[in-house]
């Protein structure tokens, strides 16, 4: 499948071969590796092979089987607790910049991704009010 990746891009680079990954599968579509400064054991990359920032510039057919990749890892960690996280843009914690999907162990309460969650009460008009206004 043609695709399009880009020279600097470190993601780029794996994917094409010139720099070292710890390989753990591949498709047509998308590489997975393992993370070099990983969260917990088997702390596991799944990248689309198209140089895209973010979840919404990546065309879908590089998407869609990011998941099933995801899962076809986790399976095979055995992992029975863990996250799946992805991050979009520098103040939502993205270092690398282009599209990738975090498959992240949680084998203990102080391994893995640890986060805060500030949820907050909503007010269901508002929320009702922001779903009509979204056009998809
Ligand atoms: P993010 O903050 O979502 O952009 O996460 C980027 C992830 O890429 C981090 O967990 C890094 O440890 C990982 N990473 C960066 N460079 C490499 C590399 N050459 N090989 C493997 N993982 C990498």
């Amino acid at each position: 499948m043609a695709s399009k990746l880009v020279v600097e891009c470190v993601f780029c680079k794996i994917i094409r071969g010139e720099i070292p990954s710890v390989k753990l599968f591949e498709t047509a579509t998308t590489f997975a590796f393992l993370d070099i400064g990983p969260l917990s054991e088997g702390h596991a990359l799944v990248v689309p092979k198209f140089h895209a920032e973010k979840m919404h510039q990546l065309p879908d057919e590089f998407l869609a089987d990011s998941m099933p990749v995801a899962k076809k890892i986790a399976t095979a960690l055995g992992a029975d607790n863990y996250n799946v996280l992805q991050n979009n843009g520098r103040l939502a914690h993205q270092e690398v910049p282009h599209v990738h999907f975090h498959v992240i162990p949680k084998p203990s309460t102080d391994k893995g991704l640890i986060i805060e969650w500030p949820a907050q009460n909503a007010d269901v008009e508002k929320l009702k009010d922001l779903a009509k206004s979204l056009k998809f």
